[in-house]
């Protein structure tokens, strides 16, 4: 979009008069000291010291682009949303990005890439914001921070470390099953292309008669799955660190458009309250055989940004961006990221992230949220306030939400209450055994022992002992492989790592 400027006019100052030179500052005399009244220079200067915005803590490293979403099959029996309507047809934008990464790290690195999607609805924005795999590390919120430091630089060499991320994973062993997933093929997609996309969390789904079911979103890519081999991600990382971010704009400008199968998994709302394993703990996927996947439409990016910075730098998704007819569910990493999420984008871009053109909604809003710095949506002269005499509606609906689930009990800090199958180590032993081939059991033994190489003591026999407890042999044939190698295992003499 280009409302605010006009490449084809002559150059202006930002008031819209004529500039008088973007070459030359203003001095007194041509050798001589420069004017503080040179408008041009000091603008110039002032607002290249604001070009950037704090990047994203986590998934600062990204790209996108926009795209279509056309809903193929009837799934009015589970959702009344209008974007999932047969036949409806939605702007989209998806970002793709590392996690850990800054901005400006290699897009190579092993690591798990963000998937955040936004339906541009004729009833609001909908935002899924998941990741390329079906679990994540955790499965309660005041540990997010923690992981996501001990995944960054150490406090005082500003360095990454192997030690800091595996005390972290083997300190909790929930981390095992998304551990598995990114340390086997998938943790080196060879562009995000040839990704699958995950909602990853159970979200909820309610149809026309106010019946409401538990869903995983499921995005499965056309192109099909991907991945490059430990040495080609390590070259690329030097050579092209914008490998991912290329790969994807270059497919677009070529005409050459991406697309993704929407699948849901779809849980009945009873059903939940005694399936044997938590339908909301994020470290779990639901087996296919129990809950299958139900095809609901075709994702295809078709449009690259015109501003990287306008268009998916300042994109400020959240999964508390539901529509009528989806929803949240009781998961506790949701729930922390329904709050995290906006204050992030509160916090990085300003209080009217949403305002921007590539936030705010296709649909009229009237919200009363009012003022702040950079306000550019304002309601004239209507109240401001509900409710009001003169007119402005305001909304007032009371008893139970679409969007709810039955709870009780004292308030506690707890984990959640185990159902006959939850426990840490069963889905990535499956996912070892079962799902991966021999040469992917391989890899992934070769993968994790070049990372213990250098971790040290307590931590490299906290990592034996996980890896044993997911798989047996796999755990014994890490620790062979590191103790081939072994290098110096003594604990650090101060602080974590070197
Ligand atoms: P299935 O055999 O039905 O599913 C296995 C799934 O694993 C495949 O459908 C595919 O999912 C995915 N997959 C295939 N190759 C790899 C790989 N190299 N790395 C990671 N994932 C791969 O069995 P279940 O549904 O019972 O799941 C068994 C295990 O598979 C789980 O414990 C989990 O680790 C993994 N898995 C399960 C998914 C699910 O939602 N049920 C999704 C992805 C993985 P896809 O078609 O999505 O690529």
């Amino acid at each position: 979009m280009t409302d605010y400027i006009d490449p084809t006019v002559p150059s202006t100052e930002t008031n819209g008069s004529p500039t008088e030179s973007d070459r030359n500052s203003l001095s007194a005399g041509a050798d001589g000291p420069l004017m503080l009244h040179d408008v041009r220079l000091v603008e110039t200067l002032a607002s290249f010291n604001r070009e950037r915005v704090p990047e994203r803590n986590p998934h600062a490293k990204g790209a996108g682009a926009f795209g279509t979403f056309t809903t193929t099959h009837d799934v009015s029996q589970y959702t009344r949303a209008a974007v999932f309507q047969q036949g409806a047809e939605s702007e989209t934008l998806l970002r793709f990005s590392t996690v850990a990464g800054e901005q400006g790290s290699p897009d190579t690195w092993r690591d798990v890439r963000g998937f955040s999607l936004r339906f541009y609805t004729s009833e609001g924005n909908l935002d899924i914001v998941g990741n390329n795999t079906p679990v994540f590390f955790l499965r309660d919120p005041m540990k997010f921070p923690h992981f996501i430091r001990s995944q960054k630089r150490l406090p005082n060499s500003g360095l990454r470390d192997n030690t800091m991320q595996w005390d972290f994973w083997t300190l909790n062993p929930e981390t095992a099953h998304q551990v598995t997933y990114l340390m086997g093929d998938r943790g080196l997609p060879r562009s995000w292309r040839e990704m699958n996309g995950y909602g990853s969390h159970t979200y909820a789904w309610i149809n026309a008669a106010g019946e409401r079911f538990w869903v995983k979103y499921h995005f499965i890519s056309e192109q099909g799955v991907e991945v490059l081999s430990n040495d080609e991600a390590e070259k690329l990382a030097g050579s092209d660190a914008e490998y991912h971010r290329r790969d994807l704009f270059e497919a677009i400008d070529r005409q050459e458009f991406p697309r993704w199968k929407l699948s849901v998994q779809v849980m009945p709302f009873e059903e939940a309250k005694t399936y044997r394993i938590n339908p909301f703990d994020l470290t779990k996927v639901w087996p296919h055989a129990d809950y299958p996947l139900i095809p609901v439409g075709t994702l295809e990016l078709n449009r690259n940004p015109e501003n990287f910075f306008a268009q998916i730098e300042q994109a400020a998704f959240s999964p508390s961006n539901q529509v009528p007819g989806t929803g949240i569910s009781p998961d506790k990493m949701l729930l922390g990221r329904v709050f995290a999420y906006p204050d992030a984008q509160r916090a990085r871009i300003g209080t009217n992230y949403q305002q921007l053109d590539v936030n705010r909604p296709k649909n009229p809003t009237n919200s009363y949220t009012f003022d702040g710095n950079m306000t550019v949506s304002h309601s004239g002269a209507a109240p401001v306030y509900a409710p009001n005499s003169f007119g402005r509606p305001y909304a007032d609906q009371t008893g139970p939400v679409e969007n709810s689930w039955e709870t009780d009990g004292d308030l506690v800090r707890s984990a959640y209450t185990l159902r006959a199958d939850d426990d840490d180590f069963s889905q990535p032993g499956t996912l070892i055994r079962e799902v991966y081939s021999q040469e992917q059991r391989d890899r992934l033994v070769e993968t994790v022992a070049g990372a213990l190489e250098t971790v040290i003591e307590p931590v490299r026999s906290n990592a034996f002992q996980y890896w044993a407890s997911i798989d047996a042999e796999t755990g014994a044939r890490i620790r062979a492989a590191v103790e081939a190698n072994a290098v110096d295992t003594d604990p650090a003499p101060v602080g974590v790592g070197h």
